[in-house]
């Protein structure tokens, strides 16, 4: 009996293993293919356990098929739960025998119970997530499941005697360690999502930064635009009201910006106090109005820090045409000079005649 739970043990912890791998993404995508055809495997993996199992008395067989029924209603809920766990029920019915229907019930409550802990850890964070409630109490409350066992059998209570201790070590370990594998590759691909997104982000403006900015750029196409936006007199800011004051106002315009943008369009902090956006399909009227409603709202917008002095930025309106992406920073670049030099607080759409930015942008 040894040799078959611990056949059956590492069965389960390989095919939990195999299955904990079939995750690539954080969040766990809840649709698609992929979805499909990893509910396909789990589905089978309860079979492929019971075909291995122990026999407590003849025709009552103990084995370890509840682990990936389990960890799919945690993952995905009671539905999907029952789903994977009816072609492991139609087999046990097709094998017979006088466990068949202590077999089912437990089935039901191990989903059921499954159902209710990810109900209770979901609610504080995300939904997907295994550790918010502390293990022990998952084996505690996937317990009763062996209840029907007991109850339902003619001589269950004289088996569940004989095979108390090897059944509830195996149960034990083998939730804790399945519940392990998973959590540990949820772990790891939970902070692999939040590096990318970190890598990806500005931290004071909460806005995309500059390396995603490049990654952007090369994806524009006619007729997109590009805005390059400047805080006018920014160093004078710092100077006198101090550099929390500068952080503060960066962090005002960098929240502010992407509530004014459709759907699609993109704010990013391009560098220091210059900020760009890449406005999707607008053309040049498009952009240039989106510019004059960015730079107006700007302006009155709230800023404690700044005791009352003014807040204005200068607009540079760079055209996607048809020559390479960099190009329209270039343009929206000499635009910018352009509105700066104009006096500032105000737009300036790119025109051939306009002549180049004389330095790189940056601060
Ligand atoms: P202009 O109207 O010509 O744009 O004048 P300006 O003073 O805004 O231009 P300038 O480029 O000379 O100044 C930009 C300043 O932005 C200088 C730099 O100290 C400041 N700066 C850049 N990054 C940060 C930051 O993260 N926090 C703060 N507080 N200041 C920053
Ligand atoms: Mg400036
Ligand atoms: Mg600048």
């Amino acid at each position: 009996m040894l040799e078959k739970l611990l056949l059956n043990f590492c069965l389960t912890v390989t095919l939990t293993y195999g299955l904990s791998l079939t995750f690539r993404g954080w969040p766990v995508p809840r649709q698609g293919r992929e979805v499909q055809l990893r509910m396909a495997l789990v589905s089978l993996l309860p079979i492929i356990l019971m075909m291995f199992p122990v026999y407590l008395v003849p025709g009552v067989q103990a084995d370890l098929r509840f682990v990936p029924i389990v960890l799919t209603t945690l993952l995905y809920g009671p539905l999907t739960g029952l789903l994977v766990s009816i072609p492991a029920m139609l087999y046990r019915v097709w094998l017979g025998g006088a466990g068949v229907t202590p077999a089912l019930v437990s089935l039901g409550m191990l989903v059921l119970t499954a159902a209710a802990i990810r109900a209770y850890a979901g609610r504080s964070s995300h939904r997907e997530t295994l550790g918010r409630v502390a293990w022990p109490w998952y084996v505690v409350a996937f317990a009763p499941h062996l209840l029907p066992m007991l109850l339902l059998l003619p001589n269950g209570a004289a088996i569940y005697q004989a095979v108390k201790l090897p059944l509830w070590g195996a149960e034990v370990v083998v939730s804790l360690l399945a519940l392990s594998i998973l959590e540990g590759r949820l772990r790891l691909l939970r902070l692999n999502h939040t590096l990318k997104r970190e890598a990806a982000e500005d931290s004071l403006s909460g806005l995309a930064n500059r390396r995603q900015f490049d990654a952007d750029l090369p994806g524009l196409r006619p007729p997109d635009a590009l805005l390059l936006l400047d805080i006018d007199h920014f160093k004078a800011v710092n100077d006198s009201l101090g550099h929390p004051a500068g952080d503060a106002v960066l962090s005002a315009v960098g929240h502010a910006l992407p509530q004014m943008l459709r759907h699609g369009d993109r704010a990013y902090r391009y560098g220091g106090e210059e900020f760009a956006v890449i406005l999707r399909g607008s053309g040049p009227d498009g952009a240039q109005a989106t510019a004059e409603r960015i730079r107006v709202t700007l302006s009155t917008l709230d800023v404690p820090e700044l005791q009352g002095r003014p807040l204005t930025v200068s607009v540079g309106v760079g055209l996607v045409l048809q020559d390479a992406p960099l190009d329209a920073l270039a343009r929206a670049d000499a635009a910018l000079y352009a509105a700066k030099d104009a006096g500032r607080n105000r737009v300036a759409l790119w025109t051939p005649d306009l002549k180049p930015a004389p330095a790189a942008t940056g601060t």
